[in-house]
Formats: structure tokens, sequence, C-alpha cells
């Protein structure tokens, strides 16, 4: 097989050129090329030598993930259903707002996590998704959107936890931020995960972009039934955690994402007791309306119980927003990303040694 050069961030890329007795150049043109303007072949990229030019195709490719599946909802949000290899496919959604347009791209094939509420952990896990999977879905979506830089901000809030495949992940964040290829800001880029403790650290070190915590609970005894990964790194270790992340973060608050469950995380205790672990580190609130999907057995908050919940943590002094519900219609929103997961984990072993 030749090398997929979506896997490579600015970096590695230098190195690759190096191999071929390159000059640094070369592969920042190349990076270019691929990430500023969409190429998906050599023959396109007039400003290498011609005989490069001939050559790459022989040792290199540029390959993204093949698109089985393109819907539009009502409101403009798109969802792609992307397929990764025989057995696996992952979704990407564009969410266009005025003056910005979000991604959210997937990070893993399904997830290990189990979280109650969610739909992707309901299918089990199969495996962490490649740079190339990864950053293919930013690639594939600036060329199949219209207008000029299309994607503004980027969440890694698909399918999967991206804390848990920073290999992976780290590097497409890189090409996220590099100039020669996504040029976004650090304060555009957010990565969403349900409290790996560790690999906190690790981002923080290595990368430091936005970060959202999905909270979902006031208490260890509420977030080890909703998070299970709750059990292995309670809330003290995460708030701790949080703060350590705050010392590197481009953003001066962590983002708590709190889903409403009626009657379950949503009473008015609930949120004075939130409001008292608000208090231990910077943070916003970003409310989402529970997404349901067959079988979840849970039900969203009525959108009176959702104002009131918010309006305490409010009168805390603490900045709340509601997530508007998008991608009705084409099972876009949050928690509904499925794909298809051939689950080859036996979950219950994997969370059993995860909680161990
Ligand atoms: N693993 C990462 C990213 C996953 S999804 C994480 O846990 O943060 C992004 C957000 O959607 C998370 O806050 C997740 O808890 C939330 N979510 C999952 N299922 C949902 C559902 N059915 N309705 C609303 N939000 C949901």
């Amino acid at each position: 097989m030749t090398a997929n050069l979506l896997d490579f961030d600015a970096g590695a890329m230098e190195r690759f050129f190096a191999e071929l007795g390159e000059k640094p150049f070369r592969a920042r043109q190349v990076l270019r090329w691929i990430h500023r303007r969409g190429a998906a072949d050599f023959a396109a990229m007039s400003d290498l030598a011609g005989a490069l030019r001939e050559k790459l195709p022989g040792l290199a490719r540029i390959e993204g993930p093949l698109v089985v599946g393109d819907g539009v909802a009502e409101d403009g949000t798109r969802k792609w259903l992307l397929k990764v290899d025989g057995a696996n496919s992952v979704e990407a959604v564009y969410i266009p707002e005025t003056g910005r347009g979000t991604l959210c791209v997937s990070s893993q094939a399904g997830c290990v996590l189990d979280c109650a509420f969610c739909a992707t952990g309901k299918q089990g896990f199969n495996r962490n998704l490649t740079t190339a999977e990864i950053v293919g879905q930013i690639w594939l979506a600036n060329r199949l959107l219209e207008g000029d830089r299309p994607i503004t901000n980027v969440v890694m809030m698909g399918m999967g936890e991206p804390l848990l495949n920073l290999d992976h992940v780290i590097p497409a964040l890189r090409l996220m931020l590099d100039d020669r290829a996504y040029g976004l800001s650090r304060r555009r880029v957010t990565v969403s995960t349900a409290g790996v403790v560790p690999g906190m650290d690790r981002l923080r070190e290595e990368c430091p972009v936005a970060l959202a915590v999905s909270l979902h609970a006031p208490n260890d005894a509420l977030r080890d039934r909703l998070v299970p990964l709750n059990r292995k790194y309670p809330i003290g270790a995460l708030l701790a955690a949080c703060n350590r992340y705050l010392e590197r973060s481009p953003r001066d608050f962590i983002t708590m994402e709190y889903v409403m469950l009626e009657g379950v995380n949503d009473a008015d205790a609930h949120a004075r007791e939130l409001a008292g672990l608000a208090a231990r580190v910077r943070c916003k609130f970003n409310l989402i309306p529970f997404n349901p999907f067959a079988s979840s057995g849970f039900r969203r908050s009525a959108p009176e119980r959702i104002r009131r919940f918010a309006e305490i943590l409010q009168q805390a002094g603490l900045t709340v927003t509601t997530r508007k519900t998008r991608g009705d219609g084409i099972a876009a929103a949050c928690g509904q990303l499925a794909g298809r997961v051939v689950d080859r984990t036996r979950r219950v072993h994997a969370i059993r040694e995860m909680r161990a």
C-alpha cells in the first residue's frame, strides 16, 4: 500500500519528502494543495517539478473516507455517512449558522464508554479512526460544501471519545490549526470528552484547544450511572484536571455539557448542586436537550424545565446557553450519530478493564 498523505501532519509530511530527497518546502506545497485547495490528485499540483509529480502516484495517495450517505435537513444541517472500511461507517455533520459553519467530526468507529443516553455507545466499539479518516472528514466536507472556507469551527463531538484516540487525534488537530492546511484558531477547535483525565493532561501538553466536558450530573452517584467512566475518574479528579487544563487552554473557561433528561438530572436541586461544583472551576454551561433514539429509555426535559434549570444556574452567576436542536429528520442531532459498527470488543470486558 502506498502512503495516504491525509495521514501526515506538517512534520510527518516533511519527513516523507526528506526520504525522497526533497526539500521541506515541497512538503509545504503539497500540504497546501491537499488541505487548502482540496486536491485529490497529484496531476493538479502545477507548481511541483514535473519529475516529482510523475513519481508521486507510485509512492503515495490522497484518499478520504467514502461517502455512502448524504442528507440535508430543513435547517441546512447536512450529515454524511462515511464508510471507513468493509465493516464500519462513521458520521460527520455540518451545521451552518450566520457567520460561521461548524463541522462535527467523529474520532472512533463506535465508542467503548457506553454512556446511558448515547446512541453511539449502544452499538459498541470497533476501532480508532486513523488521522487520515479524521482529517479526511474535514477535507471531504470542504470539497463538498459550497462557498469559500465554509468550515470556520470544528467540534470533536461526533462518534467516539477523542481522548482515547490521541495518537491519531493530535496530528489531525495540528492540521486543523496549521496555516498551510485549515488554519483554524485554537479557540475554534473544540475537543469534547466524557472525562478521560490522563487524556486531558496529554492534550494540554501536546496540543491545547478549546475543551468541552460532558458532565451531565452534579454528583458521583448519578454520574456513575449516566457516564460509567465516572467510576474511574470521579468528579473531583475531573474538576482538578479541568483546572490543570485551564493553565494552557486557549479559552479561559471549560464548556460543561449537560444533557437534559426528564426526571433524571433536571430537578432544581440538581441545578443548585451543579452551581456548587461550578464554583470550583471556571466554566460555562451548555444545556443539551436530550435527543431521543429508539429504545433509549430516556425522555427530553420539557422546555419550561430547561428554562428554569438554566435560570437557577444564571442566578448563581454562571453563563448558560441552551443548545438548539438541529438536524431533525436526518438523525443528525447530538448523540444520534450511529453509523455502522461491527462490535468486536466484547464491550463488557473492555469496560471492566477500564474501570479496574
Ligand atoms: N465522547 C465525547 C464526544 C461525544 S458526543 C464526549 O463524551 O464528550 C458529544 C456530546 O453529545 C456529549 O456531551 C454527549 O454526552 C452528548 N450526547 C450523547 N448522546 C446524546 C443524546 N442522545 N442527546 C443529547 N446529547 C447527547
